[in-house]
């Protein structure tokens, strides 16, 4: 599977690919069709029946900033699995190295999405991003300190964050470069956000967890298991869906495998997810 990235306006989008985990749908969602749709074979559902869920961060340059929206498992959570990390080398493959990073956005705080925001060297947890601002909202927080849900990124993840000083609570909507923000979208979590791009009259919308997998967009109705409060999630992803089909945005699904990227069309029909097949972008 080669890198793929994506062209916003001046703004250029890189996924960096950890992992890609083949779940049941079962597993993953709580009410999920009888049969998964023809269409989604093979790209996003395997030949098994299993919903493929990639691990992604996906790297947003522009001018001076790099900012890195979510972070991923830790390795040594993968591991023992038996699943190879590569965030690292695909870090690698967009030439940016991890202290070039100069903003992490985390979507929320589940384990596969801020598992690798620290490392641990010499017995220290450190920021894994030395020179980065690690930017989450106030009400994720809030929530993360309150919960203990099996998904909730362990402590190691976030206190040496505030430790280093680099732990920003922000607002919903927080203005992060000129060309990338923060989109309100509870449900999946209480503070969780999608992110928005935008560059020379194109936009794109980074999903986090408001859309899981592709088929939630011909059927929003579907809702993830992890999700903390479902009639929430479900308001949030029809939001989005309905600002990308307005805007004519490219939507990059935090867990969808390639190709990651795509358009949302509304009809009568409801929506359809249109993926870009070319993968080097258009817009
Ligand atoms: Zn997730």
């Amino acid at each position: 599977m080669g890198v793929q990235h994506w062209t916003v306006g001046e703004v250029r989008i890189h996924a960096v690919l950890q992992a890609v985990i083949p779940i049941p749908a079962s597993r993953l969602f709580a009410n999920q069709p009888a049969r998964l749709p023809a269409h989604l074979v093979p790209d996003y559902v395997d030949a098994a029946g299993n919903i493929l869920m990639a691990i992604q961060s996906y790297l947003i340059e522009s001018a001076a900033a790099r900012v890195l929206v979510d972070t991923c498992f830790a390795g040594s959570f993968l591991q023992p699995r038996g699943i190879p990390d590569r965030h690292e080398e695909s870090l690698a493959a967009t030439g940016t190295a991890p202290e070039d990073i100069t903003a992490v956005v985390c979507t929320h705080l589940h384990r596969d999405h801020a598992g690798r925001n620290t490392v641990e060297r010499d017995g220290q947890w450190v920021p894994t991003y030395p020179n980065a601002d690690y930017l989450l909202t106030e009400a994720e927080h809030q929530h993360w300190c309150e919960c203990t849900g099996e998904d909730r990124a362990p402590a190691e993840c976030v206190v040496p964050l505030a430790q280093h000083d680099k732990l920003r609570l922000v607002d919903p909507d927080h203005q992060v470069t000129d060309n990338v923000r923060l989109v309100p979208a509870a449900g999946h979590t209480p503070g969780h956000v999608a992110v928005r791009v935008e560059s020379d009259g194109a936009v794109a919308y980074i999903g986090g967890d408001t859309v899981h997998h592709p088929i939630q967009i011909g059927d929003p109705e579907i809702a993830a298991l992890p999700d903390a409060d479902p009639g929430a999630a479900r308001a949030s992803r029809e939001k989005l869906l309905r600002r990308i089909v307005d805007e004519r945005a490219l939507l990059l699904g935090s867990h969808f495998t390639a190709p990651s990227a795509g358009f949302v069309v509304g009809g009568e029909g409801g929506m359809t997810w249109q993926p870009l097949i070319d993968r080097e972008g258009t817009r």
